[in-house]
């Protein structure tokens, strides 16, 4: 009895003295916390390492067996404890954010291993496509180098199949055809990219003989999985539809919102009729300058995509595309300093270039940011050329992004959309938020700033009511999103339902609308995330000039918004009102 009262003593003593060591210190132990908890993150998930520029991993490939799967639970259970030693209150404002970040991803991953199984129905996680790709394809080391660690984590390809096949399970039949057509495509890196890769090192015979064999064992493996899911009887499949239940729980982890998915989903319906109303007026404005006195369609929606049809003719030429973006920049930069809504520093210039050709087809434009552990790097406006497209394509992307709407892509993606919102957050590096950052409130943020522009008079020297009619439209398709992947997921509705949301009540072009369908089939929750960050921003937003009245400042509030980095709007929404 002694001997064990003696023990405990001590053991109480021990956690006693480690309490006080975290209190006293507690910030810069939890700043020693998140570095460690970084490096055991990259030695669990060696291909996201290395797609975020982390390279000590790039040899390995873990098989995802059942082993591995218990390796995920015992790390995620294991932090989760190791978080609780640190007293929250203590914490400085940006801990605490990351603090409240850590938990919510700790859930998430025990979620999605024990709730959401994706591992099971969704043959489409197993790919080993995209960290060969990476390693082949970009530059950040010599090729013999890169090609020495692909070699190397050539091996596990054919038992990292095997294990796939062995957890298959009732997979949807979309999710099903997605895994075929994916891991199709990582063929090609097996058996041209990577041959003629290790051909140009003119390695010894020997070497280069073991080199190419491993390639071919790798594509024998990935070809094996495709024709076991091209056996595979789907009769049994669940829907690709994710269900209320899983849905609500997904929403809640990756959102991160302080709203559940059914509070935003009406809210969007909310917004979607306020857009209707407001663009019925407009096209009824603009109506006899279109069409003099040709009578109005007594239809609503198709008054209004009579008038949008017609704007959107005028465009730049499909070889003016790049440039027309180039001038914009500096434009949209003046305008802001001009109006005084955010400080934007001139230091960091963005460079516009065409889109890199392993990016090419996904987007029309996007922004590329050096990684976390490149901070030097350049930041890009990558821009899609057009070249090549037959000309009927091309005429219905130049109307999709016609003279107005480019400005609003210019405004979203760069000025003072993502791109400055990237500026502020690289201010007060966390590498806590630049690898688990907050998707909804990055999007919601250059959501936010296409409207904030337009409030403040953006576009009153050209035609405004056209303008505002054509941003509504752009704005309607955030809107759309959400109702489409929360309809789809959680309330049954139909292709046809989605036809009529998207082309009739959201006026988007027949292909832009199927390519949407194949989307919100084989992705959930990410749809939401644009309109649900918008929502809670502008709630914030709106709360805080109300309360401050006169002394409310636009730029003031942007700059204070943004320093808090890319976290959930709810936990910066806490602490800006506790200020
Ligand atoms: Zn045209
Ligand atoms: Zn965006």
């Amino acid at each position: 009895m002694k001997n064990r009262f003696h023990v405990i003593c001590i053991v109480m003593l021990l956690l006693f003295s480690l309490q006080v060591l975290a209190k006293s210190n507690s910030n810069s132990a939890f700043n020693k916390y998140k570095t460690g908890f970084i490096n055991r993150l990259w030695k669990l998930y060696p291909d996201w390492a290395t797609s975020v520029g982390y390279h000590q991993y790039d040899s390995v490939l873990n098989i995802p067996n059942a082993n591995q799967r218990l390796k995920e639970k015992s790390f995620f259970s294991i932090e989760r404890n190791a978080l609780k030693q640190y007293s929250y209150e203590q914490l400085s404002d940006a801990n605490k954010i990351d603090y409240r970040i850590l938990e919510d991803y700790i859930n998430y991953g025990i979620w999605q291993i024990d709730q959401y199984k994706s591992w099971q129905w969704n043959p489409a996680d197993y790919n080993v496509g995209s960290s060969f790709a990476y390693i082949l394809s970009e530059n950040y080391a010599p090729l013999k180098k890169r090609l020495a660690d692909f070699y190397i984590k050539l091996k596990n390809v054919p038992a990292y199949y095997e294990a796939a096949k062995q957890h298959i399970y009732q997979p949807s039949e979309v999710h099903l055809k997605l895994a075929i057509d994916q891991n199709e495509g990582t063929l090609s890196i097996f058996e041209t990219d990577y041959v003629s890769a290790v051909k140009s090192l003119k390695l010894h015979p020997e070497m280069e003989k073991a080199y190419l064999q491993r390639g071919a064992d790798a594509s024998k493996a990935i070809l094996s999985y495709i024709q076991f899911l091209k056996n595979y009887n789907t009769e049994n499949g669940r829907s690709f539809r994710l269900g209320k239940d899983l849905y609500a729980d997904k929403f809640k982890y990756e959102i991160q919102s302080a709203y559940t998915s059914d509070e935003i989903y009406d809210a969007a319906i909310t917004r979607k009729d306020f857009l209707h109303t407001e663009m019925t007026q407009l096209a009824k404005l603009l109506w006899p300058r279109y069409f003099g006195k040709l009578e109005m369609p007594v239809n609503n929606l198709q008054l209004i995509k009579k008038v949008i049809d017609t704007i959107s003719v005028k465009h730049v030429k499909a070889k003016n595309f790049k440039a027309e973006i180039e001038k914009q920049i500096p434009e949209l930069t003046a305008f802001v300093k001009e109006k005084n809504l955010i400080y934007i520093n001139p230091k960091k210039p963005l460079k516009v270039r065409k889109e890199p050709s392993y990016m090419a087809g996904v987007a029309g434009a996007s922004i590329s940011s050096p990684g976390p552990y490149e901070r030097k790097g350049t930041t890009y406006y990558n821009v899609g050329t057009l070249d090549g497209w037959d000309s009927a394509r091309a005429e219905s992307y130049l109307r999709e992004y016609n003279q107005y709407t480019l400005q609003i892509l210019n405004i979203h993606e760069a000025i003072p959309g993502h791109y400055v919102q990237l500026v502020y957050s690289n201010k007060s590096p966390s590498i806590i938020k630049s690898i688990l950052g907050n998707g909804a409130m990055i999007e919601g943020w250059a959501v936010y700033s296409e409207l904030m522009m337009m409030e403040n008079g953006y576009g009153l020297d050209q035609d405004s009511a056209a303008f505002w009619l054509m941003y509504y439209k752009w704005n309607l398709r955030t809107v759309c999103n959400t109702l489409l992947d929360i309809g789809v997921h959680t309330k049954n509705m139909s292709h046809a339902e989605a036809m009529d949301l998207l082309v009739n009540q959201a006026f988007q072009q027949q292909a832009e609308a199927e390519g949407k369908w194949r989307r919100v089939q084989v992705t959930n929750v990410q749809l939401t995330s644009y309109f649900t960050g918008f929502y809670e921003i502008l709630q914030l937003r709106n709360y805080l000039k109300e309360k401050d009245g006169a002394a409310f400042n636009v730029k003031k509030f942007n700059e204070n918004f943004l320093s808090y980095g890319s976290a959930p709007v709810k936990y910066i929404r806490e602490l800006m009102l506790k200020k």
